[in-house]
Protein backbone atom coordinates (compact mmCIF):
# COMPACT_ATOMS: atom_id res chain seq x y z
CA UNK A 1 0.00 0.00 0.00
CA UNK A 2 1.04 3.82 -0.64
CA UNK A 3 2.91 5.40 1.80
CA UNK A 4 1.78 8.82 0.59
CA UNK A 5 -1.55 10.48 0.37
CA UNK A 6 -1.37 13.81 -1.39
CA UNK A 7 -4.98 14.70 -1.40
CA UNK A 8 -7.29 14.93 1.82
CA UNK A 9 -9.79 17.30 3.31
CA UNK A 10 -10.46 18.59 6.55
CA UNK A 11 -13.51 19.75 9.06
CA UNK A 12 -11.96 23.90 7.34
CA UNK A 13 -13.69 22.77 4.49
CA UNK A 14 -16.22 19.61 3.93
CA UNK A 15 -14.38 16.82 5.76
CA UNK A 16 -14.96 16.12 9.04
CA UNK A 17 -11.83 15.50 11.31
CA UNK A 18 -10.37 18.55 12.62
CA UNK A 19 -7.09 19.09 10.66
CA UNK A 20 -4.98 17.38 13.52
CA UNK A 21 -7.18 15.11 13.99
CA UNK A 22 -6.71 14.16 10.48
CA UNK A 23 -3.11 14.29 10.27
CA UNK A 24 -2.93 11.56 13.68
CA UNK A 25 -5.66 9.49 11.85
CA UNK A 26 -3.53 9.24 8.35
CA UNK A 27 -0.25 8.72 11.21
CA UNK A 28 -2.20 5.46 12.60
CA UNK A 29 -3.16 4.62 8.94
CA UNK A 30 0.48 3.87 8.15
CA UNK A 31 1.05 7.37 5.80
CA UNK A 32 4.31 8.90 5.86
CA UNK A 33 4.14 12.00 3.89
CA UNK A 34 0.39 13.88 3.88
CA UNK A 35 -0.47 16.61 2.05
CA UNK A 36 -4.01 18.57 3.41
CA UNK A 37 -5.73 19.95 0.97
CA UNK A 38 -9.00 22.04 1.97
CA UNK A 39 -10.75 23.32 -1.16
CA UNK A 40 -10.68 26.83 -1.64
CA UNK A 41 -8.37 27.63 2.00
CA UNK A 42 -5.33 27.22 3.29
CA UNK A 43 -6.45 27.59 7.27
CA UNK A 44 -5.81 24.00 8.67
CA UNK A 45 -2.37 24.33 7.10
CA UNK A 46 -0.16 25.35 10.39
CA UNK A 47 -2.50 23.42 12.80
CA UNK A 48 -2.16 20.13 9.93
CA UNK A 49 1.91 20.96 9.73
CA UNK A 50 2.66 21.46 13.57
CA UNK A 51 0.85 17.57 14.57
CA UNK A 52 2.89 16.12 11.31
CA UNK A 53 5.86 17.59 13.04
CA UNK A 54 5.00 15.59 16.60
CA UNK A 55 3.49 12.14 14.92
CA UNK A 56 7.28 12.07 13.49
CA UNK A 57 5.17 12.54 9.32
CA UNK A 58 6.38 14.65 6.72
CA UNK A 59 3.57 17.33 5.72
CA UNK A 60 3.60 18.54 2.41
CA UNK A 61 1.33 22.27 2.36
CA UNK A 62 -2.07 21.54 -0.69
CA UNK A 63 -5.20 23.44 -1.32
CA UNK A 64 -7.88 22.12 -3.86
CA UNK A 65 -9.25 24.90 -6.31
CA UNK A 66 -12.48 25.20 -7.55
CA UNK A 67 -11.84 25.93 -11.32
CA UNK A 68 -14.21 26.60 -14.24
CA UNK A 69 -13.17 25.57 -17.55
CA UNK A 70 -15.13 25.34 -20.47
CA UNK A 71 -18.06 25.61 -18.02
CA UNK A 72 -17.12 22.13 -16.74
CA UNK A 73 -16.40 22.71 -12.90
CA UNK A 74 -12.42 20.88 -12.57
CA UNK A 75 -10.46 20.80 -9.18
CA UNK A 76 -7.13 21.38 -9.46
CA UNK A 77 -4.69 20.59 -6.28
CA UNK A 78 -1.92 22.76 -5.60
CA UNK A 79 0.88 21.36 -3.53
CA UNK A 80 3.95 22.41 -1.68
CA UNK A 81 2.11 26.20 -1.91
CA UNK A 82 3.46 28.79 0.32
CA UNK A 83 0.34 29.24 2.14
CA UNK A 84 1.66 33.13 2.81
CA UNK A 85 1.39 33.69 -0.88
CA UNK A 86 -0.82 36.95 -1.25
CA UNK A 87 -1.87 36.40 -4.85
CA UNK A 88 -2.82 32.48 -3.80
CA UNK A 89 -4.52 33.87 -0.73
CA UNK A 90 -6.62 36.47 -2.36
CA UNK A 91 -7.56 34.01 -5.04
CA UNK A 92 -8.86 31.56 -2.81
CA UNK A 93 -10.92 34.34 -0.47
CA UNK A 94 -12.29 35.46 -3.84
CA UNK A 95 -13.87 32.18 -4.08
CA UNK A 96 -14.89 31.68 -0.80
CA UNK A 97 -16.81 34.34 -1.18
CA UNK A 98 -18.84 33.24 -4.02
CA UNK A 99 -19.13 30.26 -2.29
CA UNK A 100 -21.08 32.43 0.29
CA UNK A 101 -23.68 33.98 -2.92
CA UNK A 102 -23.71 30.50 -4.00
CA UNK A 103 -24.92 28.91 -0.55
CA UNK A 104 -27.77 31.83 -0.47
CA UNK A 105 -28.85 30.29 -4.43
CA UNK A 106 -28.73 26.55 -2.99
CA UNK A 107 -31.10 27.50 -0.39
CA UNK A 108 -33.56 29.82 -2.14
CA UNK A 109 -33.73 26.87 -4.70
CA UNK A 110 -34.54 24.34 -1.94
CA UNK A 111 -36.87 26.15 -0.85
CA UNK A 112 -38.75 26.13 -3.96
CA UNK A 113 -39.37 22.34 -2.95
CA UNK A 114 -40.40 23.32 0.19
CA UNK A 115 -37.09 23.03 2.13
CA UNK A 116 -36.80 25.76 4.95
CA UNK A 117 -33.84 26.76 6.93
CA UNK A 118 -31.35 24.79 4.73
CA UNK A 119 -28.68 27.78 5.16
CA UNK A 120 -28.74 28.28 8.49
CA UNK A 121 -28.51 24.55 8.75
CA UNK A 122 -25.99 24.03 6.20
CA UNK A 123 -23.86 26.78 8.23
CA UNK A 124 -24.51 24.56 11.29
CA UNK A 125 -22.08 21.91 9.97
CA UNK A 126 -19.84 24.25 8.22
CA UNK A 127 -16.75 26.43 9.73
CA UNK A 128 -17.20 30.29 8.73
CA UNK A 129 -14.84 29.75 6.18
CA UNK A 130 -16.27 27.49 3.00
CA UNK A 131 -19.58 26.67 2.97
CA UNK A 132 -20.33 24.11 0.21
CA UNK A 133 -22.57 21.08 -0.70
CA UNK A 134 -21.51 18.77 1.63
CA UNK A 135 -22.72 20.81 4.63
CA UNK A 136 -26.19 21.39 2.75
CA UNK A 137 -26.10 17.57 2.19
CA UNK A 138 -25.25 16.87 6.27
CA UNK A 139 -28.69 18.81 7.06
CA UNK A 140 -30.51 17.01 4.63
CA UNK A 141 -29.36 14.19 5.57
CA UNK A 142 -30.40 15.35 9.28
CA UNK A 143 -33.64 16.48 8.47
CA UNK A 144 -34.68 13.10 7.09
CA UNK A 145 -34.75 14.14 3.36
CA UNK A 146 -32.48 11.23 2.15
CA UNK A 147 -30.83 8.41 4.28
CA UNK A 148 -26.85 9.19 3.75
CA UNK A 149 -24.85 11.85 1.82
CA UNK A 150 -24.48 9.81 -1.36
CA UNK A 151 -28.38 9.62 -2.16
CA UNK A 152 -28.66 13.27 -0.90
CA UNK A 153 -26.16 14.42 -3.36
CA UNK A 154 -28.17 12.45 -6.22
CA UNK A 155 -31.63 13.52 -5.22
CA UNK A 156 -30.96 16.96 -4.35
CA UNK A 157 -27.20 18.52 -5.05
CA UNK A 158 -25.82 17.47 -8.79
CA UNK A 159 -26.84 18.94 -11.60
CA UNK A 160 -30.90 18.55 -12.94
CA UNK A 161 -31.85 18.26 -9.13
CA UNK A 162 -33.78 20.86 -6.80
CA UNK A 163 -30.70 22.24 -5.03
CA UNK A 164 -28.21 22.40 -7.85
CA UNK A 165 -27.29 25.84 -8.82
CA UNK A 166 -24.67 26.67 -11.53
CA UNK A 167 -22.18 28.45 -10.77
CA UNK A 168 -18.25 29.79 -11.87
CA UNK A 169 -15.34 28.86 -9.81
CA UNK A 170 -11.95 30.75 -11.05
CA UNK A 171 -10.33 30.25 -14.50
CA UNK A 172 -8.11 27.39 -15.05
CA UNK A 173 -5.27 29.96 -15.77
CA UNK A 174 -5.37 31.84 -12.75
CA UNK A 175 -5.12 28.74 -10.40
CA UNK A 176 -2.35 27.29 -12.22
CA UNK A 177 -0.56 31.25 -12.07
CA UNK A 178 -1.33 31.23 -7.95
CA UNK A 179 -0.05 27.82 -7.32
CA UNK A 180 2.92 28.38 -9.36
CA UNK A 181 3.36 31.97 -7.97
CA UNK A 182 3.03 30.44 -4.79
CA UNK A 183 6.53 27.75 -5.42
CA UNK A 184 4.27 25.20 -5.99
CA UNK A 185 3.09 22.19 -8.09
CA UNK A 186 -0.45 22.17 -9.91
CA UNK A 187 -2.35 18.90 -10.63
CA UNK A 188 -5.80 18.13 -12.28
CA UNK A 189 -7.72 16.51 -9.52
CA UNK A 190 -9.77 13.29 -9.78
CA UNK A 191 -9.97 13.18 -13.80
CA UNK A 192 -12.14 10.54 -13.58
CA UNK A 193 -14.75 12.09 -11.96
CA UNK A 194 -14.55 15.10 -14.69
CA UNK A 195 -17.91 15.04 -16.30
CA UNK A 196 -16.94 15.22 -19.66
CA UNK A 197 -15.82 12.89 -22.49
CA UNK A 198 -12.38 12.05 -23.75
CA UNK A 199 -12.08 14.63 -26.35
CA UNK A 200 -12.60 17.36 -23.86
CA UNK A 201 -10.48 15.85 -21.66
CA UNK A 202 -7.29 15.83 -24.15
CA UNK A 203 -8.06 19.23 -24.56
CA UNK A 204 -7.73 19.97 -20.92
CA UNK A 205 -4.42 17.72 -20.34
CA UNK A 206 -3.18 20.08 -23.56
CA UNK A 207 -4.25 23.80 -21.85
CA UNK A 208 -2.99 22.53 -18.46
CA UNK A 209 0.07 21.54 -19.80
CA UNK A 210 0.78 24.82 -21.74
CA UNK A 211 -0.39 26.93 -18.82
CA UNK A 212 2.48 25.47 -16.56
CA UNK A 213 0.42 22.18 -15.23
CA UNK A 214 2.31 19.41 -13.26
CA UNK A 215 0.79 16.76 -12.63
CA UNK A 216 -2.54 14.48 -12.70
CA UNK A 217 -3.92 12.11 -10.31
CA UNK A 218 -3.31 9.04 -11.32
CA UNK A 219 -4.95 6.76 -8.18
CA UNK A 220 -7.32 7.85 -6.26
CA UNK A 221 -9.96 7.28 -3.98
CA UNK A 222 -12.64 7.44 -7.10
CA UNK A 223 -11.05 5.61 -9.69
CA UNK A 224 -10.26 1.91 -10.69
CA UNK A 225 -7.45 0.32 -11.57
CA UNK A 226 -8.69 0.45 -15.28
CA UNK A 227 -8.83 4.58 -14.78
CA UNK A 228 -5.80 4.54 -12.97
CA UNK A 229 -4.31 2.73 -15.93
CA UNK A 230 -6.01 5.04 -18.21
CA UNK A 231 -4.89 8.10 -16.98
CA UNK A 232 -0.89 7.20 -16.40
CA UNK A 233 -1.44 6.98 -20.48
CA UNK A 234 -2.49 10.63 -20.63
CA UNK A 235 0.17 11.35 -17.56
CA UNK A 236 3.27 9.98 -19.49
CA UNK A 237 1.34 11.12 -23.15
CA UNK A 238 1.20 14.80 -21.90
CA UNK A 239 4.05 15.41 -20.00
CA UNK A 240 2.27 14.89 -16.51
CA UNK A 241 3.53 13.88 -13.80
CA UNK A 242 1.67 11.21 -11.70
CA UNK A 243 -0.34 12.02 -8.46
CA UNK A 244 -2.16 10.17 -6.02
CA UNK A 245 -4.60 11.19 -3.18
CA UNK A 246 -7.01 8.90 -0.97
CA UNK A 247 -9.47 12.09 -1.31
CA UNK A 248 -10.22 11.28 2.56
CA UNK A 249 -13.00 13.08 3.66
CA UNK A 250 -13.47 11.86 7.25
CA UNK A 251 -14.38 8.26 8.91
CA UNK A 252 -17.60 6.80 7.03
CA UNK A 253 -17.22 9.73 4.64
CA UNK A 254 -17.19 9.11 0.53
CA UNK A 255 -14.22 8.18 -1.13
CA UNK A 256 -11.61 5.84 0.37
CA UNK A 257 -10.17 5.34 3.97
CA UNK A 258 -6.23 6.86 3.74
CA UNK A 259 -3.59 4.01 3.82
CA UNK A 260 -5.73 1.94 1.44
CA UNK A 261 -4.20 3.19 -1.85
CA UNK A 262 -2.84 0.72 -4.72
CA UNK A 263 0.34 1.51 -6.11
CA UNK A 264 0.92 3.75 -9.27
CA UNK A 265 0.96 1.57 -12.49
CA UNK A 266 4.42 0.78 -13.62
CA UNK A 267 6.31 3.49 -15.53
CA UNK A 268 4.65 5.90 -13.74
CA UNK A 269 6.99 9.45 -13.37
CA UNK A 270 5.64 10.06 -9.32
CA UNK A 271 5.43 13.86 -9.02
CA UNK A 272 7.36 12.89 -5.73
CA UNK A 273 10.19 11.92 -7.36
CA UNK A 274 12.76 15.04 -6.37
CA UNK A 275 10.36 15.69 -2.86
CA UNK A 276 12.98 15.30 0.18
CA UNK A 277 10.08 14.80 2.21
CA UNK A 278 9.63 11.29 0.18
CA UNK A 279 12.75 10.13 1.37
CA UNK A 280 11.49 8.35 4.15
CA UNK A 281 8.96 6.33 1.56
CA UNK A 282 10.10 2.30 0.99
CA UNK A 283 9.66 1.18 -2.40
P1 LIG B 1 -18.76 21.96 -3.80
O1 LIG B 1 -17.33 22.27 -4.08
O2 LIG B 1 -19.33 22.75 -2.68
O3 LIG B 1 -19.62 21.97 -5.03
O4 LIG B 1 -18.80 20.47 -3.26
C1 LIG B 1 -18.05 19.46 -3.86
C2 LIG B 1 -17.84 18.37 -2.83
O5 LIG B 1 -19.03 17.67 -2.62
C3 LIG B 1 -16.83 17.30 -3.27
O6 LIG B 1 -15.55 17.68 -2.91
C4 LIG B 1 -17.29 16.12 -2.45
O7 LIG B 1 -16.79 16.24 -1.14
C5 LIG B 1 -18.78 16.30 -2.39
N1 LIG B 1 -19.50 15.55 -3.42
C6 LIG B 1 -19.66 15.89 -4.71
N2 LIG B 1 -20.42 14.99 -5.36
C7 LIG B 1 -20.76 14.06 -4.46
C8 LIG B 1 -21.54 12.86 -4.49
N3 LIG B 1 -22.13 12.47 -5.61
N4 LIG B 1 -21.65 12.16 -3.34
C9 LIG B 1 -21.06 12.57 -2.21
N5 LIG B 1 -20.31 13.67 -2.12
C10 LIG B 1 -20.15 14.40 -3.21
MN1 LIG C 1 -15.13 17.69 -0.76
MN1 LIG D 1 -12.49 17.37 -5.78
MN1 LIG E 1 -11.02 16.64 -2.70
Amino acid sequence: MLQIDLHSHSTVSDGSLIPADLVRHAAGQGIKVLALTDHDDMAGLAEARATAADAGIAFITGTEISVTWNRHTVHIVGLKIDPDSPELRAGLEAIRAGRVGRAAEIAAALEKVGIQGSLEGAYAFANERVIGRMHFAHFLVQQGYAKDVSSVFRKYLVRGKPGYVPHTWAPLEDAVRWIRGAGGVAVIAHPGRCDFGSTTLRALLGEFRELGGTGIEVVTGSHTAEQAHLFAGHAKHYGLLASVGSDYHGPGQKYLEMGRLPPLPEGCAPIWQDWPEAAVLQD
